[in-house]
């Protein structure tokens, strides 16, 4: 099929960790390249954020990337992308009159659904929309920090009910869309995969502390991801080390002012000496730090999917979350890791504590957890079923508007 993915702030080229840049452009590069490696043609649609980008890039995974010229061709906040929608989705209609027309349109957040949805109905093409996140979490949990445009919840419900096929990447998802008003019978679930070759309990591990545990905790280096409750935990974990993966590169790390105040908070308890934050690593080396660790810890206040409990999980690591969105379908209670509540760091330090002390059952976790990661969440099943979804939607005939 020729397939058009549309991710307007989420290039899968981008290098991730900084404040915009994490499970979107994973997911996107990852299923892209699923989708071309089954014999698919892919163009990924993202907004040009540099002079130098040229227009059409091709990934060595065997996709296309297009640069869309929306808005300065300079890095935007996210949140600040929402008035070049319009053009953005312009340009995909012009450009979908010559001679490359997609058959389906996969769009990625609300604001690319915005503009895939505006092309989609001017060329005839279906739109299938995965929100990767929603408006309605992030503004129960964020309150007035959050800064998403004021009209998001609105546009998002309007959204699933306009497009063909909304794809829930898990069943959280589904009851949040449900109460905001989309009719359950437009959603599928399919649930992002993770790459099995990259994410393998083999491979070459990064270096160790003799004598300390290791416990990991991977992402963007926002206040949601609950980096704050794992340091207040650490305090109560003694004998172990707790690296931070994510943010800006390490030698930036100084002056951005959420790493200074994690790293504030692990002085003012006691564990400076214990929480080292890492920085922003390559997305071909994460592997290396999964598999140096004994158990990764997720503990966000929310997450609409949370790929790294699964990438931790393909490399056989054990996973201390917190019982939110997306974590409690991929980790099972008990099974492949233990499940917390959100912002309790007495009740994380004794789950991470209580597997750091049962060697068995932290091997019994690892065996499950590879497993589950390889038997049901791979990007060629995850691809082989977006494709049905696809051919479903395309099969639908819809009338082509003419543009003005
Ligand atoms: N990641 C990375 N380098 C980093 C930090 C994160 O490659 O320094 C990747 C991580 O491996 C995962 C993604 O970024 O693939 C984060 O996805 P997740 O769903 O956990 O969080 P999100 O960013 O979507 O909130």
């Amino acid at each position: 099929m020729r397939i058009a993915m549309i991710s307007e702030h989420a290039s899968p080229l981008a290098v991730l960790g900084g404040e915009d840049a994490g499970g979107q452009n994973t997911h996107v590069a990852e299923l892209s390249a699923a989708l071309a490696a089954a014999g698919h043609e892919v163009r990924v649609y993202t907004r040009r954020d540099a002079p130098d980008l040229p227009v059409t890039v091709r990934s060595p995974d065997g996709y296309d990337v297009v640069h869309v010229p929306a808005g300065p061709a300079e890095p935007v906040a996210k949140d600040a992308l929402l008035p070049h929608m319009r053009e953005f989705s312009r340009w995909l209609i012009e450009r979908w009159r010559g001679d490359w027309v997609p058959e389906v349109i996969h769009a990625h957040f609300w604001m690319s659904g915005l503009a895939g949805l505006t092309a989609g109905r001017q060329t005839g093409v279906p739109v299938v929309q995965t929100y990767h996140a929603l408006g309605t979490v992030k503004r129960r949990y964020q309150g007035v920090q959050d800064t998403s445009p004021a009209r998001r919840v609105s546009y998002e419900r309007e959204l699933g009910r306009s497009v063909d096929r909304i794809v829930a990447q898990c069943r959280d998802e589904v009851g949040e869309l449900v109460r905001m008003g989309v009719p359950r019978s437009r959603m599928t679930v399919v649930p992002s995969g993770v790459n099995l070759a990259t994410f393998a309990p083999l491979g070459p591990a990064a270096d160790r502390e003799p004598g300390l545990a290791r416990i990991l905790t991977v992402g963007r280096l926002v206040e949601r991801k609950g980096f704050q409750t794992v340091i207040r935990a650490m305090a109560l974990v003694p004998d172990a080390e707790c690296l931070v993966v994510g943010g800006p590169p390490e030698g930036l790390l100084e002056t951005d002012p959420y790493a200074r105040r994690l790293r504030a908070l692990a002085e003012s308890c006691g564990v400076a000496d214990r929480v080292h934050l890492v920085g922003a690593v390559p997305r071909e080396e994460m592997g290396r730090w999964y598999r140096s660790a004994d158990l990764l810890v997720a503990a966000p206040w929310y997450e609409p999917f949370g790929l790294t409990p699964l990438e931790a999980m393909a490399c056989g690591v054990p996973v201390v979350g917190t019982a939110v969105g997306g974590i409690r379908d991929t980790v099972l209670d008990g099974t492949t890791g233990d499940l917390v509540p959100a912002r309790d760091p007495q009740a994380l330090a004794t789950a991470i504590q209580g597997l750091l002390d049962d060697r068995i059952r932290r091997f019994a976790y690892a065996a499950a957890a590879r497993e589950r990661a390889r038997a049901r969440y791979s990007w060629a099943a995850t691809a082989e079923r977006l494709v049905e979804v696809y051919s479903e939607v395309a099969a639908v005939r819809r009338p082509t508007r003419v543009v003005a």
